[in-house]
């Protein structure tokens, strides 16, 4: 197998051979170390490697070189390969320009002069963005291959489960790619049988279900106790923060996640404004540190699983699943949080997933490459979809009522893509049509004022506009507000049935629901403060109260 390059930049000998020695010694194994004293030198040499397709993790580089500075080396760098990661050495006056460019080139981490000793001030940082850039490197040799339509609903659904739950996986496009020919011919299949996916062993599946797909790589898919502590009901942000306080704390910890972990955080392009990660981080890399942190206390994760109701039997309560099986547990925390709005226009359904695409930019974005694609909604999911997307497709439309994204987005990512040339914002402006024969292809547009209308060509179109809470499902088990998010704490002394559900005498916890033992956290409950911080902070508080609620019983 070919290791990826790191590739180091510095005009002073004596720091390049430390800095050299340093990676040597401990990432010699695993990569192949390029440094050189001359920037110019070093944009040959990664010109070389592009074109014999070798893949580049991180560009280390000085900021005060003769040549060029360091973030002007390390923004080149980044056309060329958009996915390395990019560490400035620098001194102690050069930090303002560092912090720059963690907004301007989206600079990884900038490392001060001098990082002696290596094992405290370099490794961690560099095996910590290592680790992000090997979660989503694909070697080209190994690991599970999916062969499929390019456009293909069934193809996109395999790809989204095994993303979001962090397996890497090779995409063979069926019509454009000489090895899924190879593939199709070896194992006698035809077009009929895509999507395939070849398990590293060789199997093949025919267009898999999702359980069929998660048994074979080896996902847990039944529970391993009788009874739990605490059974989880969603594994976003907010119910893998509540899995890990819970394992944390010694409680027996169960957590059920319908499709994969992560919940809509895991379709964040990039998330910025999460405490301690200065330079952001995108929800599949949110996802993956917390899915590692909760396996290693000791929960236990079963997906893709669905909750379809809860009932009580002398004070324990039952999970039952859309599959029939059911999970017994003390406590209940429910943090099923939100579903995407699906955008209204006939015949929309019929390119889910083949074109049209809700909260998927992470999966799809490089499908989108040299493509024109159009997002609907002017919120911070739509504009950090449009800033991530915008990396590979030619033009990033995006489509909004409104006559601009100040009151909806973020003031950091307006900025961001007003300086993003590719990107460009149609105000006043819906969509009412999509048209293509088995793929997406054109899309009408018209301004609601006026009643103009024009059809432009569409590769894809990514719909942000809003969500619905997730409690479709639950039965009238605890009581919801008229949106349909959950009443919690002190909310439901204020319904005038209180007095007919509570019969405790303590009045309900925070996070409580109108049933004693069964809470809510996250986007799902009444009153929250969406976001993934609150998410997390309300998923890990609920933990404290399962354990009062615990000592009670
Ligand atoms: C594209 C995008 C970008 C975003 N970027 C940011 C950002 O940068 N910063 C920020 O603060 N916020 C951001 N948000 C908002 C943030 O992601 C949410 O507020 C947060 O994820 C809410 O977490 P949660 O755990 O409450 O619910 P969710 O994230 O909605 O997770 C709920 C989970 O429950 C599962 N589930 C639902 N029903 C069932 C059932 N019956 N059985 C089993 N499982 C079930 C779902 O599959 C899902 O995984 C973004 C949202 C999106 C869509």
């Amino acid at each position: 197998m070919k290791l990826p390059f790191i590739v180091i930049v510095d005009d002073d000998e004596q720091v390049l051979r430390a800095i050299q020695r340093d990676i040597r010694q401990k990432y010699n194994n695993d990569y192949r170390i390029i440094a050189t004293d001359s920037a110019n030198e070093a944009l040959d040499l990664i010109k070389e490697l592009m074109l014999k397709n070798d893949k580049v993790a991180l560009f280390i580089s000085d900021q005060r070189m003769p040549e060029m500075e360091g973030v002007k080396f390390l923004e080149k760098t980044k056309e060329m390969y958009p996915d390395a990661k990019m560490v400035l050495l620098t001194a102690y006056s050069d930090t303002e320009v560092a912090i720059k460019a963690i907004n301007d080139i989206k600079l990884n981490y900038y490392l001060l002069k001098p990082w002696s000793p290596p094992e405290e001030k370099l490794y961690p940082v560099l095996d910590d963005i290592l680790d992000e850039w090997q979660a989503q490197y694909k070697p080209d040799h190994e690991g599970i291959r999916i062969i499929g339509f390019q456009w293909s609903p069934k193809s996109h659904r395999l790809k989204e489960f095994l993303s979001g739950n962090l397996i890497p996986y090779i995409w063979l496009d069926a019509e454009n790619n000489n090895e899924a020919d190879k593939y199709l011919v070896s194992t006698g299949s035809n077009f009929d049988a895509l999507p395939l996916v070849v398990m590293k062993d060789g199997k093949v599946l025919s267009d898999p279900t999702l359980p069929e797909l998660a048994e074979k790589i080896g996902l847990q898919q039944t529970p391993l106790q009788k009874m739990y502590d605490v059974l989880i009901i969603g594994g976003g942000p907010a119910g893998l923060a509540a899995s890990v306080y819970g394992s944390c704390e010694g409680l027996k910890t169960i957590l059920i996640e319908k499709s994969n972990p992560g919940g809509q955080a895991s379709s964040s392009a990039r998330i910025e404004n999460y405490l301690g990660f200065p330079t952001g981080l995108s929800g599949a890399d949110l996802t993956r540190r917390a899915i590692t942190q909760t396996l290693r206390f000791g929960t236990e994760i079963i997906t893709p699983k669905t909750v379809k109701k809860i009932h009580l039997k002398d004070g324990y309560k039952i999970a039952e699943m859309t599959d029939g099986s059911e999970i017994h547990s003390k406590a209940i925390i429910i943090a099923t949080g939100v579903e995407y709005t699906k955008l209204e226009i006939p015949g929309i359904d019929k390119f889910t997933g083949a074109g049209v695409y809700y909260g998927a930019a992470s999966v799809e974005a490089h499908a989108c490459k040299d493509g024109i694609v159009y997002i609907v909604g002017g919120g911070n999911s739509a504009c950090q979809a449009a800033m991530h997307i915008s990396k590979f497709a030619k033009e990033v439309n995006m489509v909004i009522r409104r006559e601009s994204i100040k009151k909806t987005a973020a003031h950091y990512l307006i900025e961001n893509i007003s300086k993003t040339p590719n990107i460009k914002v149609h105000t006043h402006t819906e969509v009412i049509s999509v048209e293509g024969d088995i793929v997406l292809e054109k899309i009408t547009l018209k301004d609601p004022k006026t009643g103009k209308q024009k059809t432009a060509t569409a590769n894809a179109l990514f719909i942000y506009i809003g969500a619905k809470p997730s409690t479709m499902w639950l039965n009238d088990i605890v009581l919801k507000d008229e949106k349909g998010l959950i009443i919690t704490g002190s909310d439901l002394n204020k319904e005038k049935s209180f007095n007919n559900f509570w019969k405790l005498e303590r009045t309900p916890f925070m996070p409580e629901t109108s049933v004693p033992g069964i809470f809510a956290s996250g986007d799902v409950r009444s009153n929250a403060m969406t976001g993934i911080s609150s998410a997390v902070g309300e998923g890990s508080m609920a933990v404290r109260f399962v354990r009062k609620y615990l000592e009670e019983m």
